[in-house]
């Protein structure tokens, strides 16, 4: 199975002609409340390309909490890592202008209570995954427990380092596989992924350096960026008209750990990562838009 530890949010998004600027009120013309959060995001995007997929994750007491778990049992997410914690569940709240731009605060409520001891206890379903998934919408001593736990049995572990933590420990622990975007990858390496091919030997050292065995940089409608130490290869983007780009990053991240988890080669995961994450962006939304496995397949087909 996959295994993800992540968070789970109740995003509610408000659209506004413009964004407010300090002290500032606007009305919006309308709210929406949608399910999100990294790690459910991901796990969702796994589960719907076929992956037994277990989240590891704590919701609030609250209405929120009780929903968002009967929407992933659902989609067919294995909910009893899923613990229920006193207190609300965590809140994305997003504004979004006419052109799309967006200001988000973020709340994590229940997400905070994944602590490391907490994490601990399921230790036993980490140790027998075939993949662990991980984002940093949880604590940070959460994720690091989380890898040293798979590092310890050498199950592969695929993380996407979203939102970037500057005290993140890189070189303290194993990852497989770093899947970034291209300003992901600048914050971690402080410099620019579009040169790589005329330094490959630089970014190989340093992925010596932070223990990383892959890098993946997304790239949006751009080909897909994977570095080993056998060298730069680069992936071409599935072609799409996108009409919302949010959620493209965790279907990827989701797709390409459910192939990894089933054994298939780096490049081929990567391909079909790519048509998950291009099909994602046909729909407004974060999970509404992210694709069975049934569709990419017609897609790569096609
Ligand atoms: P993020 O959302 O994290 O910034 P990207 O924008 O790089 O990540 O998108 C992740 C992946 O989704 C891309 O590598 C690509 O496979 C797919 N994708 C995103 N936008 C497009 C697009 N406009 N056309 C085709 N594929 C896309």
């Amino acid at each position: 199975s996959v295994v993800v530890v992540g968070s789970m949010n109740v995003d509610l998004i408000a659209s506004v002609k413009r964004l407010p600027a300090a002290g500032e009120t606007v009305a919006a013309a309308s709210l929406e409340k949608r399910f999100g959060g990294k790690g459910a995001n991901q796990a969702l995007a796994a589960a719907r390309h076929g992956a037994l997929v277990t989240l590891i994750g704590c919701l609030g007491d609250d209405p929120d909490g009780r929903d968002y778990r009967n929407h992933l049992r659902r989609e067919g997410i294995n909910c009893s890592a899923v613990n229920t914690v006193k207190g609300g569940t965590g809140n994305a709240f997003i504004a979004v202008d006419a052109k799309g731009e967006n200001q988000i605060i973020v709340i994590p409520g229940a997400n905070a209570a994944l602590t490391a001891p907490a994490l601990k206890m399921q230790r036993s379903r980490i140790e027998v995954a075939k993949a662990l998934l991980i984002q940093l919408e949880v604590p940070l001593e959460t994720v690091v427990e989380s890898i040293k736990l798979a590092n310890g049995r050498d199950v592969p572990v695929v993380l996407n380092p979203s939102p970037i933590h500057p005290d993140f420990p890189w070189g303290e622990v194993a990852v497989t596989v770093l899947i970034v975007n291209s300003g992901e990858a600048q914050q971690i390496f402080g410099a620019d992924a579009e040169d790589m091919a005329e330094k490959v030997d630089e970014w190989k050292t340093w992925l010596g350096q932070k223990k990383i065995r892959t890098l993946i940089v997304t790239r949006g409608e751009k080909s897909t960026l994977v570095l080993t130490e056998a060298g730069l290869k680069k992936v071409a983007a599935h072609k799409v008209k996108a009409v919302d780009t949010v959620g493209a990053g965790d279907t990827f991240a989701g797709a390409f750990t459910t192939h990894l988890a089933e054994g298939a080669p780096l490049l081929e995961c990567v391909r079909w990562a790519n048509a998950a994450g291009a099909l994602a962006t046909l729909k407004v939304g974060a999970q509404e838009g992210i694709p069975h496995r049934g569709d990419v397949q017609s897609a790569l087909n096609a």
